[in-house]
């Protein structure tokens, strides 16, 4: 298997309160389990409006972008984090139990629903924790041919600083040698079970960077990278491997200008863009098939070196609102994504 293995879905999260109330439009229409419509005509008014008929009329004046689009998969906003771990990532797990590493990442404006889908809550676990349930209850089937030993890791690129969410300490050097690229001065944590996990991610996910912008007062400005380590010894070989699974939850997509950004914030904004961009021209060199990858281009991108492209997989989750009011947004993120796919 030498072919680059990239899919990508689309989440629509559900109109919130304020959109509702400002009685947004709806430009999201999901046709089926793989192609959804964005800004569709208006002939089918009743179908697109959330209650009560529109009051804004401004967003009509724009040229319909009428665009039918095809991904791997689209979620609607009724599907739950358990079925997007479910046609997502759970065949993923298989894949890291078979040697291959894995990333997940969730892409998105601020507010369109990454963390959400990522960590979500206690009562509503995000899929990496169902993820991980997978993966330790895989592990537990092949316990009896295999020793295993499991550390995590929990980082944050803020600036292109890397700091460790668990200790809350960094930032931390990258340093390259014979492996590849490697995080000086990081510990592993060890766990064993997916209920230890849940805390340590609730930990570190309190550690990240966060400031207040216009566009959205909890607005995370930082890529926050979790990594399953997996040891695996075979017992009667004795033959070793490690294989690594990565769950990204990047920060927003939004162009800084549109959240009025300056001085040090619009510094972080363009470092955020800078990483973004150095992703996703990874991972369309990838798609395309190119020999060199611009891994060095960012912090982000250089940690992620082993866990994109090769025999890796990746998996691409585009978070969108639904709502007129995030247009742009809206739209940059279904063409970061459908680029993605392209392959
Ligand atoms: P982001 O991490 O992309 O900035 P969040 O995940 O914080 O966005 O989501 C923004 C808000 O929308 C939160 O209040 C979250 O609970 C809510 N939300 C996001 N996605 C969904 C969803 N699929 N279903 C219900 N609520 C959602
Ligand atoms: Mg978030």
């Amino acid at each position: 298997m030498s072919e680059v293995a990239i899919k990508v879905v689309v989440r629509v999260r559900p109109f919130n309160r304020r959109e509702m109330e400002q009685n947004q439009k709806n430009i999201i229409r999901v046709l089926d389990e793989s192609t959804l419509v964005f800004d569709p005509d208006e002939d089918e008014d009743e179908f697109f409006f959330h209650g009560a008929k529109q009051t804004h009329r401004d967003i009509t004046k724009r040229i319909k972008k009428k665009l039918n689009m095809e991904f791997d998969s689209v979620f609607d906003d009724k599907k739950c984090n358990e079925e997007v771990f479910e046609i997502c990532t759970k065949p993923i797990v298989t894949s890291v139990m078979n040697g291959f590493n894995c990333s997940v990442f969730v892409y998105g404006a601020t507010g369109a629903g990454k963390t959400y889908t990522m960590l979500g809550s206690e009562n509503n676990p995000g899929i990496t924790f169902l993820t991980m349930r997978e993966l330790f209850s895989q592990i537990q089937k092949l316990e009896c041919e295999r020793r295993f030993e499991i550390g995590i890791s929990y980082l944050e690129v803020y600036n292109e600083q890397v700091m460790n969410l668990l200790t809350k300490s960094g930032p931390l050097k990258l340093r390259e040698d014979s492996n590849g690229v490697v995080v000086g001065g990081l510990v592993l944590k060890q766990i064993r079970n997916a209920e230890e996990l849940f805390e340590l991610l609730i930990i570190g996910n309190k550690n990240r960077t966060q400031h207040p912008t216009d566009a959205n007062e909890e607005s995370s400005r930082s890529h926050a990278i979790f990594q399953v380590h997996i040891r695996m010894t075979d017992n009667k070989t004795s033959v070793r491997r490690t294989v690594k699974l990565s769950m990204i939850d990047l920060a927003g997509s939004e162009r800084a200008q549109s959240t009025k950004c300056k001085g040090l914030r619009f510094k972080e904004g363009a470092n955020i863009n800078k990483s973004l961009l150095a992703l996703g021209n990874c991972i369309n060199k990838l798609a395309d098939g190119c020999k060199h990858i611009p891994y060095r281009d960012s912090n982000l991108t250089r940690i992620l070196k082993d866990s994109l492209g090769g025999n890796c997989q990746t998996l691409m989750i585009a978070n969108i609102s639904p709502s007129s009011l995030t247009y742009e947004d809206t739209y940059n993120t279904l063409k970061y994504a459908s680029r993605a796919k392209k392959i």
